[in-house]
This record gives C-alpha cells, structure tokens and sequence, in this order.
C-alpha cells in the first residue's frame, strides 16, 4: 500500500522519491507454496485486506491523541496479469479476441475495435463501462469506491504499459531497422548489434549513465528471426536511456527526412517530451502542462502507428501492435478527457506508476530469501519493521515533520 502524497514539505508531489521503506507499506507475506497450491489463499488475503481497508475508511486512525484521519483507496495498481487474478477480470491482453482485451471497455470484442490508436474520439470510448469485465467481482471492490467508474478501480500504470510494454518494442524495432538500414558500418544482424552495443555504451559512458543491460543480442531483443517481432527485454530503466540514445544518433546518420528515419526520431522526442514532463511535474498538473503531455504521447502513437504501417506494408515484422497500446491510449484520453472538461488541476497519473513498488516488493523479497524457511513469514514482517523504523526516523527529523507527514499519508491510501 502506498499514500498518494510524497515526503516533500514544500508542495505536493507524487510519492515515487525517497526510500521505499519509508513511503511504502507491507500488509502481508505468503509464500508462493502457499497460494499456488491452493489459489483461495490468494483471495483470502485479499479479502483480510479489504476488510482491514473498510474498518480504517469507517473509524479512521487516531494520531497524536487528537485528530482522526481516514484513509480513502483511490484504487488497486499492479501489472495487468495481477489485475487480472486480483480483480477476477476476464478481459484483459492474454484473452481471445473475441473476449475483448480490456476491463475498460469493450475494445477487441467483435465491431469494437481497439487498433486505432491516434483518435481522440476512438469508436471504443462509446463502450467504457458499458458492462463488467467479470462474472464475480474481486474482494477488493469490497472497499468503499465510486460505483460509477468501478471498472477504473483497477488502474493503468504507465511503467508497465509503456517503459516496460510499448517502449521496449518501439526501441528493439528502432534498432533492428537501424542495423538493417545502413546506420551502422555492418548490416549483418550479429555484427550489428555489437557495433550498436558499443556505440550504446559509449554513449552511456560520454553521458554518465549506468545501464542495468550488458548487451545487444537475439534474445535480449527478442529477434531470433526475421519473421519475430523484435520485443526487448531488459530493466524499465533502461528503456528510457536507450530512447534517449536512439534520439541522439538516428538524426545524425540519416535523413530524418525519409519517412522511417523520420518517425523514428519523432517517436524519440515526443515520447520523452512527454515523459520528461511527467515526471518534473507534482501530483496536480495544471492543464496547460495537461495539455501539453496529452499532445506529446499522441504524436508518439502517431509515429508509431505511421512506422507499424510502413512495415507492415513493406512485409516485415516490425512495431508490433499489441494491447498495452490500446492501454496507452487510454492513457491519454482520460488526461485529455479531463483538460477538455476544463478541470483547473488535474491528477498526475505517475501517481498510479508500480515503478517503486517494483522497488519495494524486491526489498522485501530480498529480505525474505535470507530468512529460515520455518519462520518466513514472521521474520520477514519483524525485519521490514525494522527498516520501516530506520527509514522513517531518518525522513522525519522534526516532531513538526512528523506531523505534516501523518497528514500526508493518511488522506489517502493506494493498493499495491
Ligand atoms: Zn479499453
């Protein structure tokens, strides 16, 4: 669970900076034994939670003796293949077709498509929560929540959707057509994606970056063949240098003004533009910067609609088109939705990034691997406190930060 406020003193911002001991909060520990046994237990936890989430919202937390803060769950964040089992969602990405292939509306179904990924008016905006994505709902709709959008319980998270999604196939197809298209000295796809590597790494090196990757090969690209859609695989993080690369030298060894060359770089500058803006910017975006990102994440769907086409066209499997676009797209409709409806500050939606929950549930994770199998459980929780006291003491230095912080972290109350 996380608050939606971050540690900041000086104005509101979104929690993803500072130690995640201390901006993140641990509910449970189950080993996987457990639950992949017997999938109940993964429900029943998720049941405890909402019931425990349901007594706070009702009777609230006591601080300091005197005031009473109630949390209120704005939502549940996760990778969409956790959406799914928590929510017991039936239409998501990994569904037939025919099932549609998201629990917002009802894209992919039969005459709703969801491939048209540049309209702000797209066909399938018509059937957003026109009808529940899921015969039984999850326990944790049991938590008080807006019974009109209840669908958009389950959020979109935009580390998962794009940096880790939509971003690793922009990039492994850049450089794939790249090697292929005489960027570097070898067209050979082995040979070529060492010179990249290099270059890569010599621009990481010129630039002081550390990338988590070591290498460009078949299988960190994805391209075992001509006839795979390249897919990169390699830590979100890294997705975002690699853009930043990729703007950097595209420009300089062809004309951008060639149709491929061309959107390839402004797939580059648009989507980073609209990254770099997001993450500057607090927890409210004022709706000129609103407006601005809105823009900057439809010109990169755009281009890459534009470069699907032109491979596609030429017979090569290159930009693939997948369903955490069509995610993306949802992305910037309700951004764009809510500066149309002239809302004066509008909700950061990094707010819903798994970035540093990914961070978290590691760390626990780590802890949790250096305990004795017997006591698991117990220890894993004792030591997390112990961290949660470590980070927390040294974030919160004043008795008067104490309680700005107490304030922040109980208006609201997000689900990891
Ligand atoms: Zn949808």
């Amino acid at each position: 669970m996380q608050c939606a406020l971050g540690l900041s003193q000086h104005e509101q911002e979104v929690n993803s900076t500072g130690n995640t001991f201390a901006t993140r909060f641990l509910y449970t520990v189950c080993p996987s034994i457990y639950y992949k046994k017997k999938p109940d237990y993964f429900h029943d936890i998720l049941k405890g939670l909402a019931n425990d989430l349901c007594k706070l919202y009702h009777t609230g937390i006591r601080a300091g003796g005197k005031q009473v803060f109630f949390p209120v769950c704005l939502g549940v964040k996760g990778d969409w293949p956790w959406l799914a089992k928590a929510g017991k969602i039936l239409r998501h990405f990994n569904r037939q077709s025919s099932h549609g292939i998201c629990h917002l509306c009802l894209a992919g179904k039969t005459d709703t498509p969801w491939e048209d990924l540049v309209s702000r008016q797209p066909f399938w905006l018509s059937t957003v929560s026109a009808e529940a994505p899921w015969r039984e709902a999850g326990e944790l709709l049991a938590i008080p929540h807006c019974n009109i959008t209840e669908h958009s319980f389950y959020k979109i998270d935009l580390f998962h959707t794009w940096k880790v999604g939509v971003g690793q196939e922009f990039v492994a197809s850049c450089i794939i057509v790249a090697i292929e298209n005489n960027y570097f000295t070898s067209q050979a796809i082995a040979a070529g994606m060492d010179e990249a590597w290099s270059d890569f790494h010599t621009w990481c090196r010129t630039h002081h970056k550390s990338p988590h990757m070591s290498s460009f090969t078949r299988n960190t690209l994805g391209f075992e063949s001509n006839t795979d859609y390249p897919q990169g695989s390699w830590h979100g993080s890294d997705t975002i240098l690699l853009v930043r690369w990729l703007k950097d030298i595209l420009p300089l060894r062809r004309n951008i003004n060639e149709e491929v060359p061309g959107y390839m770089v402004l797939g580059c500058e648009s989507i980073l533009l609209f990254l770099d803006t997001l993450y500057r910017s607090p927890l409210w975006l004022e709706p000129d910067i609103a407006k601005h990102v809105c823009e900057a994440g439809f010109l990169f769907l755009h281009s890459y609609t534009c470069l699907a086409n032109i491979c596609y066209s030429l017979g090569v499997c290159r930009f693939a088109t997948k369903p955490k676009l069509h995610m993306f797209h949802h992305f910037l409709i309700s951004l764009n939705e809510a500066v149309v409806a002239g809302h004066t500050s509008i909700l950061n939606p990094l707010c819903f990034n798994c970035e540093a929950d990914e961070d978290f549930v590691g760390r626990c994770s780590r802890i949790s691997r250096k305990t004795a199998t017997a006591t698991k459980v117990l220890r894993t929780l004792q030591r997390y406190l112990i961290n949660c006291k470590t980070h927390w003491a040294s974030n919160r230095s004043s008795e008067a930060a104490a309680v700005q912080a107490s304030h922040m972290c109980f208006n609201t109350v997000w689900l990891v």
